[in-house]
């Protein structure tokens, strides 16, 4: 980008730059009627308005300067931001394990380019060494770009082609697999791996960063060499989600992939393990066990994949006031099944049982589950439970609605009997569905450092 660009900006923003005599990645200090910024001047997406000069501050983060309040720009030099990192090559050491990073996109795959909005990928094991060399004193590391998208993208055809890859880097001899992803809907895929990965002798961790690798407050760094770390070393060969515990970095934490969600928008801590403890915590390449209940890594274990899906499936969160409309258009546009996230113990209004049953007969399967999200549905309790069950409707005792969604796609890719599908909805193949919820799957666990280091103490194992 050539320095007397101006790129992204117009209108009044542009003006100002002008008169100025300042351009794009001018390293300048700005006096404003709100106080004197130094910084440099970022390029705007081409979608932004007129109304802003973006800076990166020296502290590293970004403020939007409205145009009126600019009163003087005075220009020092130029700092042309290079996306690149530089390469260097990843040593390779024979005694190391072998692990293996598959991307499919998100924040921790990029750095932003603030003109487009595009997504630079810094992935390149070159590049990986580059900017977090940590990663060279775990492993030899091979990176392999499955998809550059935001997890928002992703579809069952990346669920199973993430499969497929894993199993070809796995039969290839990789001692761990480390899957970078979008935070967003991290949680479906785990989800969607566990099942379709049915065995693995290795473990296989799912990574991705709240904030970006370009802002002073990253998780990117951290949470990819934890992830690592379990890869290449720990027991679990289970599918993982490794990301902080706390809110701040003190450890990571392991969430079994079946009863992990994204439950704060922002919060670095915001992966949770729900109705259960995570299964371990990892921290400076130490990796302390919280439960003892895991597939445990073997060498003889095949790696075996099953990854049907049948994507005529849905999820309904129950409001109050749903009209039956909302389950007959699921049913009249060609859905086979239904997660319904239900109320309290799993419940829905009275005017949609004739929808519900009309859905049931035509051959839809209907589970329900409970938007309190810990907890079990219980639909025995009460008399509106029980007609629910009577229309058709099976309780998915406690699975997490996310987690009953995919489950029930990758069912309906194996089978549409009406008894077999339930058996399988039933039967926990991941640990999707537990006998009991430990009271400490819900009162601690929330990221809390005190709380965590008491109950740790007294783990004795
Ligand atoms: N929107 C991003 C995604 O899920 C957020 C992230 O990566 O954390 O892809």
């Amino acid at each position: 980008m050539s320095k007397k660009s101006n790129s992204g900006y117009k209108g009044a923003a542009l003006s100002v730059l002008k008169n100025f005599d300042v351009n794009v990645w001018g390293d300048v200090r700005i006096t404003t009627s709100d106080g004197e910024f130094s910084g440099i001047i970022l390029p705007r997406s081409e979608i932004a308005d007129d109304r802003h000069v973006v800076l990166k501050l020296t502290t590293g983060y970004n403020i939007g300067l409205e145009v009126g309040t600019i009163e003087e720009i005075e220009e020092h030099g130029s700092k042309e931001a290079h996306y690149k990192i530089p390469e260097k090559e990843f040593p390779f050491d024979p005694v190391k394990p072998n692990v293996v990073l598959l991307g499919t996109g998100g924040t921790i795959a990029s750095r932003l380019d603030y003109r487009s909005g595009a997504v630079i990928p810094a992935f390149s094991p070159g590049e990986l060494y580059g900017a977090v060399p940590e990663l060279a004193d775990i492993c030899n590391l091979k990176t392999d770009k499955l998809y550059g998208v935001f997890s928002e993208n992703i579809t069952p055809e990346h669920w199973s082609g993430t499969a497929e890859a894993i199993k070809r880097e796995v039969d290839n001899g990789a001692d761990g697999i480390v899957i970078g992803h979008g935070t967003d809907t991290m949680h479906y895929t785990a989800a969607a791996l566990s099942f379709m990965v049915k065995s693995t002798p290795v473990p296989i961790v799912m990574v991705g960063s709240q904030r970006s690798s370009d802002r002073p407050s990253s998780d990117a760094a951290l949470n990819l060499i934890n992830a690592t770390w379990t890869a290449a070393y720990s027991d679990i060969a289970e599918v993982m989600v490794c990301m902080f515990g706390p809110t701040s970095d003190e450890y990571a934490l392991l969430h079994r992939g079946t009863r992990v969600r994204k439950m704060h928008s922002s919060y670095r801590s915001t992966f949770r393990t729900i109705g259960d403890t995570p299964i371990a915590r990892v921290s400076g390449g130490e990796i302390n066990l919280i439960k003892k209940d895991y597939r445990r890594r073997n060498p003889e274990t095949p790696l075996e994949l099953d990854t049907v899906f049948d994507d005529r499936v849905s999820i309904v969160y129950y409001y109050p006031n749903m009209q039956p409309d909302i389950i007959d258009s699921l049913v009249d546009n060609g859905y086979k099944g239904i997660v319904i996230a239900g109320t309290g113990l799993g419940h829905v209004n009275k005017p949609l049982y004739p929808s519900l049953k009309r859905a049931c007969d035509s051959g839809v399967h209907i589970f329900m589950t409970v938007e309190t999200l810990w907890g079990y549905v219980q639909m025995y309790v009460y008399d509106t439970g029980r007609d629910i069950m009577e229309l058709g409707v099976v309780p998915g005792a406690n699975m997490l609605p996310e987690v009953a969604y995919v489950k029930l796609g990758w069912v309906l890719g194996h089978t549409h009997d009406r008894e077999k599908v339930a058996e399988m909805m039933l039967t926990p193949y991941a640990g999707e569905i537990t006998e009991r919820e430990t009271i400490d799957g819900y009162l601690i666990m929330q990221g809390g450092l005190p709380e965590m280091e008491k109950f740790l103490k007294n783990i004795h194992f």
